[in-house]
Order: C-alpha cells, then structure tokens, then sequence
C-alpha cells in the first residue's frame, strides 16, 4: 500500500487519471496510445501517454519520460504530475520558446502489473537493440541464470554460497555486468532483450517521430529508480558513446553526469538503451539525454526482489498469493514511501527541468 499523497500515485490507474486531468488543466495536447496486453491490475485499460505544451515548430524540445520499467513508474509520474501541477519550471521551460513533451508510462502493462519488464518479460532498456539476436546462448548470462533463478524459492544457504563463490571469482562488476548487461538467450530470465521489438520501443518512436523529429536539440530525462543512495538521483549520461553528446548532456545537467562508457555510473556497461532510438528518427537533432536514476533501497534488497518477481512469474504465474507478494517486493524496492524520499526525489527532478530551460536561454 501506498500512502496517499497528491502527485505520487497508488496505483497506474489513479497515476494515469491525475497524468491526464493536470495535463488537460495545463492546456497540453494529448496523445495516447494504447496498449494491447491490457487490462491491468485493476481491470483498467493500459495506454501510453502524451502530454504537449509548447509550440509545434519550437526549436528545442525537452522531453520527460516515466515508467520505462513499469514499476518504476510510480516514482516518475509522481514527478510529471508535480511539474505539471505546481510547475513554476514548466513555466520557465515554456517561457524559452521550447516545446515540453511529457510522455507518461511507456511500459504501462509493467507499471500497472509493478513489474519492471514490458507484458513480454523484456527490459525496454536493453531492447533498443540490433535484431536479430546471435545465434546461440549468451554466455555471460548463461553462467548466473541458474544462480540467479534457482529451482527452489526462497533459494537456501547453498544457493547463497554459490553466489559468493562466483563473486569472489569473478568480481562484483562481472556479477552485476552477467546479469544486468541485457540478455538474449532466456525468455523467462532477468534483464532479458527480447527477440523483437517490443510494443513499448515502437510506441517510443512513434513519440519521438511525431514530437521530436526536426528539432534542432533534444533535452531529454529519462526517469528511473532502483540505483545508487537512497534518496539521490544518479545522473547518468543515456546516449550512444559519442563524445559530443556526452559533452553537451555535462554541459546542460553538470560535471556530475556519469557514464557507463567510462566507468564512473554505477549502473555496469549496458546494451540496448531506450536512448538508441533516437538516433534513428531524430536525424540531424542534436541530443543531451540524461536517466535520473534515483536510489531507493540497499543493491541487494533490489536485485533479491527482481528475482522474486521473475521466479514467481517462471515457477508459479497461478499462485495469486505469491504474485500479490512479488508486486509487494517490487513496489518496496522502486519506490520508497516516506517524506523526505519523496521531497527529495521532487527537488531533483525540478532541478533537472531547470537545468534544462537554463541550457536552452544560454544557447
Ligand atoms: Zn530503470
């Protein structure tokens, strides 16, 4: 259960009608699309959102995306619905000429379901990838599946052992790399690609097509959480490893931008990233892309929740008590229900647009 709380939201459901009804109050333009895997969780119909405040030829766009894992949502909306509600830094971004582009829950099955993948067990941030996929197994992967996703659940001492024991060989970064770096040869495995594109990353570039193609710059946010210290937003860099954009992502949010090319993010070297897409249907854009991934609970707490969630949906996907316990597990590990969570979580994504508006004026 979530508290009530007038920006952060109880459930997709209510997420998406206070998204639309402050939306509409802004005047925004609204485009939806919606999502065949519905219904949801509460029998509700699914979609993709999007808000557009600003003018159509605008220059520059600044775009703000939630819910691109699914349960991650409930921390991002909250944001959108914040900046739209009370939004003194909409105001500044729009006073700039930009277009504002807020696109809520674009992997709305997972944010109503509260599991990180899309209705086809796959990471929307590992899917933006060249298909087809290498022939044979993923190797990295294949030697933690087993360790990850164990027969039993809860999965025992030996089991633990076990992980240690690869840890110790291998070293954490390899561990988090093996499993996180997105997979491609277990369907039903965790931080999986897929084999296709999903509904999610076509849904995504039709957004980007229609809102972003021609512009001449891109402020984009990207909005995740389940990394790093509670409470503190990672900045990190989410484009290709192309040295103008990393510069022109540190320029607009700060030195403190981090990057997976270089070591300094906390997330492991990934591949597949939402941010792919752009480069595909925003030729001659010229792109700053940041996620702002905000910490929650301690690495493991996350990672043994994650793989509760994928168990239970591989072991025991008609077992409502054990799925009601996953979603549980999954809330408590990408979203944290307290004040100062929350007003911290406010302030930097704020921030964020701020920064955004003040690199448009200094352009
Ligand atoms: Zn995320």
């Amino acid at each position: 259960m979530i508290r009530p709380d007038p920006d952060f939201p109880a459930s997709y459901a209510q997420a998406r009608e206070r998204f639309l009804a402050a939306a509409r109050a802004r005047g925004a333009r609204i485009v939806s699309y919606a999502n065949p895997a519905g219904p949801g969780l509460d029998g509700e119909a699914l979609a993709a959102d999007v808000a557009v405040l600003g003018p159509a030829d605008a220059r520059e766009v600044v775009l703000i995306q939630s819910g691109t894992h699914g349960v991650e949502g409930y921390c991002g909306s909250g944001v959108q619905h914040a900046l739209l509600r009370a939004g003194g830094e909409l105001d500044e971004a729009l006073a700039t000429g930009a277009r504002v582009v807020l696109l809520h829950a674009i992997n709305p099955w997972g944010f109503s379901w509260r599991r990180r993948v899309t209705e086809d067990n796959v990471d929307l941030n590992r899917n933006v990838r060249p298909f087809p996929v290498p022939d044979g197994p993923d190797v990295d992967y294949e030697d933690v599946h087993g360790l990850l996703l164990p027969e039993q659940w809860p999965p025992g001492e030996a089991n633990e052992a076990a992980i240690a024991a690869f840890i110790a060989r291998r070293g954490a970064a390899h561990f988090q790399f093996a499993f996180t770096h997105g997979q491609w040869s277990r369907a039903d495995g965790v931080f999986y690609s897929g084999r296709a594109p999903t509904w999610s990353q076509q849904t995504l570039r039709e957004v980007l097509r229609t809102q972003v193609r021609g512009a001449a710059s891109l402020y984009w946010v990207d909005l995740h959480t389940g990394l790093g210290p509670t409470g503190h937003g990672e900045l990190i860099y989410a484009g290709r490893d192309i040295a103008a954009d990393i510069a022109r992502t540190r320029a607009c949010w700060g030195p403190s931008v981090t990057s997976i090319y270089d070591g300094s993010s906390t997330s492991a070297k990934i591949g597949g990233m939402v941010g792919n897409a752009f480069y595909d249907e925003c030729p001659g854009t010229a792109l700053a892309a940041i996620a702002l991934e905000y910490g929650t609970v301690p690495m493991d707490g996350v990672r043994d929740a994650l793989r509760f969630d994928h168990w239970v949906a591989a072991h025991a996907p008609q077992d409502a008590a054990a799925r009601a316990q996953a979603r549980e597990a999954m809330l408590g590990a990408f979203f944290v229900d307290t004040d100062d969570w929350k007003a911290a979580i406010l302030r930097q994504g704020r921030e964020a647009l701020a920064r955004a508006s003040a690199a448009i004026r200094a352009a």
